[in-house]
Formats: structure tokens, C-alpha cells, sequence
């Protein structure tokens, strides 16, 4: 009994030493007299031949050379004989031990700007620590060895006492992936959480926006909810991070980075929740196209593939929202609009699929191509399947396989074949003439069934005629008028305030606008005028039809649901 007590207490001991598979972290977060502190440490073995590579944070997000923000590098060894060499590339460095040794790296974050972030600075990926708060995004602050091991990795996070502490690596196993696209927030953020399943679901907000923490938290939990329904999943843990960014009055800026269990946006505090909420809907379709669905076209032809994984992303946006409840079936026209008019409008519309992969990094009009193409052709696709099989499937079914048995090729170059094997519906030629050829989509006329018929419309170009801006009591100046466009015939000058809108709408060139305006000389008076320069323009639109769009069959249409009517 002895020995073998003995026995198992050496082989632990000999694991605890030669389990040179796991990376075990600490990030201590500390506060003295108004400043913070933050300290990561890595324990790891050495290499077995004394020399161990580490990778610092270095380009990441579009911000470069982010190991400027590690301070008081130190490496210690149970013996005493580590030293680091210093290399010419900043982003590593090279530590030399006895064989095998347990190594200790410490250093600290010590960001070289401090202050609140700005929108109009662009760095706000870059780590934050400040007195108050710290917002650190993986990437960014954790140093790893240079190694293709697979490591086992271990988190130990602590905070100021009295701060709060959000962080998605608190959220079940990790690896040097999960580390890196980790998000860590702590200090004044004020955190919701709500627990689907077991599952932790976190919101961290700091502070003041458009939309109240417990909005945001419940919105961000249905549309978790909503993308979890549509592929049949289990809650996850997910943490979502809103970090204010200052901004000159006026201007609103909201972006964001998707990591995998988390989420973190980036934006001004005049953003209505429904900017947020769609971003994470499109990002948060990802966790599955397309990772779950047999993965992207990796390498440098991966734009190739973004017809799918950001094209039939937005469709599945759009799908499980609608299903869910959580827009309204008018939200998803227009956005179905928008994207449609985009697609007209784009300059590339009919480039092939392969001039995506050189322009996507280059153009603007390349970047945006596979999002609204790719929305468009998912539609046609899901109507194609619905007309030829009678309506008893559709683009769903064609996922829901897809994600029992994702192929072991790329998902957007089998797509095709996949329909064919679960519908019997042949898209090839839909797939080589609109995808691969890029020849324009024009989407039948029923595609949207009780919705309302896509119809191609022609209607006078909308134009303003005039110019102004908002003045202190945030009243609407005119400062300029154009002289030949529509607005000066009617008697608008500069220097009147626009009061109130009467009739029309800014965009609207079919009626006449009237706005109510006050003279400088205090008088107030009603002009009307048709706000156009007389020119026609066309483009395709789905016509609403008239009626509720949620039972006349249009908002099942658009979840992909069965057409019951309820009214
Ligand atoms: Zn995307």
C-alpha cells in the first residue's frame, strides 16, 4: 500500500515537471493612488535543447508594434541560470536555460497613450490602463511561445478589489488560440449577466449610450437566443464589451472584433442599439458559417469563398432575426432593399468572382461586392429549392445537413453539389453565370412571396437643393441654397431655421416636401416645393404589399417557415 502511495506520488511529480504542454498565465490588475497596474506572467517549461522562443504582441488589428506596451520584461528559473537574449526583431525574444527548466516571464502593459479612446485616433484595439478601467484584447498583451505544441493553457485573473471583471477566458478550457482572441475588461464597467442553460452570458458596458444596460443585455441575449434556435444549438458562454470612444458632436462611429465566444464593440455613445444589435447578429452567424459548415477557402484566395461566409451570412442575419421575433418582417425589407440598391449601384456589380480576391483588399466597391451579392444569390437559391420542390424545402434544409455533416472541402466551393445531393435542385448554372462569372442577379418577382413582388422602379432623383447645419439650440440653419436647384424658387434663403417637416420625406422625390421655416426676421412661413431635378432614375425594390406584414404570410416568408396564414 506504501509503495504504491509512493509510486503515484512520483509519477505526479514527474508529470508536474515534464508536462511540457501547458502555459500557465496570470493577469493581476492593481491599483495605487490613482494608477493601474497590470502585470502578466507565464510559466512555462522550457525547451529541451535550453533555447525558447517568445512571441510578443506585435501586429494585430491594423495597429502595429504593440510589444511598445511591454515593460520590466523579467524571466526567472528555478535555478537561477535563464537568460534572455535580446534579438533584432522587437517582436521576440529568445530565452537561454538549462534543458527542460521551469521558466517564470513576467512584464507589464504600460500603453504609451493614455486617456480615453477616440474615434478619430483608430487605436482603440491597442490596451487600455487606465485609473478607472482596463480593456485588453489578447492579441494585444499576451506573449506565447514560438512553438506549434499544442498547448493546455490556464488563466489566473484578478482585479483591484471594488472593480468588476468581465473576461471570456473565464469561460471554460482554453488553448493559445482562445488566449490570444480573448477580450478582458475591469473597473467601471457594470456587467448583466443571465445564465441560458448554465451557460453565462455577459454584457460589460462603461459608460453612458443611447440603450440602457438591461436592454442591451436582453437584446443581446435573443439574438444569442435567435442564432442558437436557427441551427439547433446549445447556449454558449458569450460575453459581450461596449467600450465608449469620444468623438466630436455630431459624429457616431460603431465597429467591433469578433472573438469567437466574445464579442467587442467600439463605439460613440449617440449609436441606437439596433447598429450594435445587427453587427453582432451578422458576427455571431459566423460561430457557424463558415466554421461549422466545413470552413472558408483558406490562403489567399479566401475572398473567393466571402460570397458564402459574408453574402449568406447577412441572409441567415436577416432569417433567424426575423424568425426569432426579434425584427420585425418591415426591418428585413429593408434591409433586403438596401442591399438590393446597393447591388445596382455598385460600379463592380457584374465582375467575376476571382477579381474579388486581388480587389476585395484594395477597392471599397470589391470589399462590399460578396456581402450584397452573395445576400442576393442566398435568396435566389432559397427560391429556386422552394419552387422546384414544391415548397417542401429550402436553403435551411441544405444547412441544417451541412452542420450535421459538414464536407471536408471548403463550404463555398461544394456548395452547389450539396444542394444537389439534399434538394435533387440543380444550381449549377445559377452558381457559375452569378457567382463565378458575376453576371447581375435579377431576383424573381415572387421571391419574396406575400411581402410584396420585387419590381423594378422608376422614380425622380431626390434632391435637397439646399445646404445648413444644426446651430447651438440644435435648430436646422439653411446656410446655402443652391440657386439652380429646386429648393430657391420656392423662397428658401440662408439664414432661415427649418422649424418642422409638413409633409414628405428627406429621399422622397414622388411628393412634394413642405417645410415650415422661420425668416431671420422672425416671421414663419410654409414653403413647398418637389425635391428633384427632374430626372429619372430606376432601380429594383421589393414593393411592400399593403396589409400585416407579420400574419399575411410576408415575415414566415422571410424566417424560411412554413406560409400559414394567420389572418
Ligand atoms: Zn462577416
Amino acid at each position: 500500500m506504501l509503495t504504491k502511495l509512493l509510486g503515484a506520488a512520483g509519477a505526479l511529480a514527474l508529470q508536474a515537471t515534464a508536462d511540457t504542454d501547458q502555459l500557465d498565465y496570470t493577469l493581476e490588475m492593481s491599483s495605487e493612488v490613482g494608477m493601474t497596474y497590470v502585470t502578466i506572467a507565464l510559466t512555462l517549461t522550457g525547451e529541451a535543447d535550453g533555447e525558447t522562443g517568445i512571441i510578443l504582441p506585435g501586429n494585430w488589428g491594423g495597429q502595429d508594434a504593440l510589444w511598445g506596451a511591454v515593460e520590466d520584461i523579467s524571466v526567472t528559473s528555478e535555478d537561477g541560470t535563464v537568460a534572455v537574449l535580446i534579438t533584432d526583431d522587437p517582436s521576440r525574444l529568445t530565452l537561454t536555460h538549462e534543458p527542460g527548466a521551469a521558466l517564470t516571464l513576467s512584464y507589464s502593459i504600460t500603453p504609451e497613450r493614455t486617456g480615453e479612446p477616440q474615434a478619430s485616433a483608430g487605436d482603440y484595439y491597442r490596451p487600455y490602463v487606465e485609473p478607472d478601467w482596463v480593456h485588453l484584447i489578447g492579441h494585444t498583451v499576451f506573449a506565447v511561445p514560438d512553438s506549434d505544441a499544442e498547448f493546455e493553457v490556464s488563466m489566473a485573473l484578478d482585479a483591484p478589489p471594488g472593480w468588476t471583471l468581465a473576461s471570456d477566458l473565464e469561460q471554460g478550457e482554453l488553448d493559445v488560440e482562445a488566449l490570444l482572441t480573448s477580450i478582458t475588461v475591469a473597473g467601471d464597467f457594470r456587467i448583466q449577466e443571465q445564465r441560458v442553460d448554465g451557460a453565462p452570458q455577459r454584457v460589460a458596458i462603461r459608460g453612458d449610450h443611447a440603450f440602457t444596460d438591461a436592454d442591451m443585455a436582453q437584446s443581446v441575449q435573443q439574438v444569442l437566443a435567435a442564432n442558437e434556435a436557427y441551427w439547433g444549438a446549445e447556449p454558449e458562454p458569450f460575453l459581450v464589451t461596449v467600450l465608449p470612444l469620444e468623438a466630436e458632436p455630431g459624429h457616431m462611429s460603431v465597429g467591433g472584433t469578433n472573438l469567437g465566444d466574445a464579442f467587442a464593440f467600439f463605439t460613440t455613445n449617440n449609436a441606437e442599439a439596433g447598429i450594435l444589435l445587427r453587427i453582432l447578429t451578422h458576427e455571431h452567424v459566423h460561430t457557424w458559417i463558415p466554421g461549422r459548415v466545413g470552413g472558408p477557402i483558406s490562403g489567399e484566395n479566401e475572398p473567393a469563398g466571402y460570397w458564402f461566409s459574408e453574402g449568406f451570412t447577412d441572409f441567415l442575419t436577416q432569417r433567424a432575426a426575423v424568425r426569432a421575433g426579434l425584427w420585425p418582417a418591415e426591418a428585413a425589407i429593408t434591409a433586403w432593399n438596401e442591399a438590393l440598391l446597393e447591388d445596382f449601384n455598385s460600379p463592380v456589380r457584374d465582375a467575376p468572382n476571382d477579381a474579388i480576391i486581388a480587389g476585395f483588399w484594395t477597392d471599397p466597391d470589391f470589399q462590399r461586392l460578396p456581402y450584397h451579392r452573395g445576400m442576393i444569390f442566398a435568396a435566389l437559391v432559397d427560391h429556386t429549392i422552394r419552387a422546384e420542390t414544391g415548397g417542401r424545402l429550402d436553403l435551411d434544409d441544405v444547412f441544417a445537413a451541412m452542420r450535421d455533416e459538414p464536407p471536408v472541402e471548403p463550404a463555398p466551393l461544394v456548395f452547389a453539389e450539396i444542394v444537389l445531393d439534399i434538394t435533387n435542385v440543380d444550381i449549377t448554372d445559377l452558381y457559375e453565370r452569378h457567382i463565378i462569372n458575376g453576371e447581375p442577379i435579377s431576383l424573381p418577382a415572387e421571391t419574396f412571396g406575400d411581402c410584396g413582388p420585387v419590381e423594378t422602379i422608376s422614380e425622380p432623383v431626390f434632391v435637397y437643393g439646399m445646404s445648413g447645419q444644426r446651430d447651438e439650440a440644435g435648430r436646422f440653419e439653411i446656410t446655402a441654397v443652391d440657386p439652380d436647384g429646386p429648393a430657391a424658387p420656392a423662397g428658401f434663403q440662408p439664414g432661415m431655421i427649418i422649424l418642422e417637416r409638413l409633409e414628405g420625406s428627406v429621399g422622397d422625390a414622388r411628393v412634394d416636401s413642405v417645410l415650415r421655416v422661420q425668416t431671420p426676421e422672425g416671421e414663419t412661413l410654409d414653403l413647398r416645393y418637389r425635391p428633384t431635378n427632374g430626372e429619372m432614375q430606376t432601380y429594383p425594390r421589393i414593393a411592400i404589399a399593403s396589409g400585416d406584414l407579420a400574419s399575411n404570410g410576408c415575415a414566415a416568408r422571410l424566417a424560411g417557415l412554413p406560409e400559414t396564414r394567420t389572418d
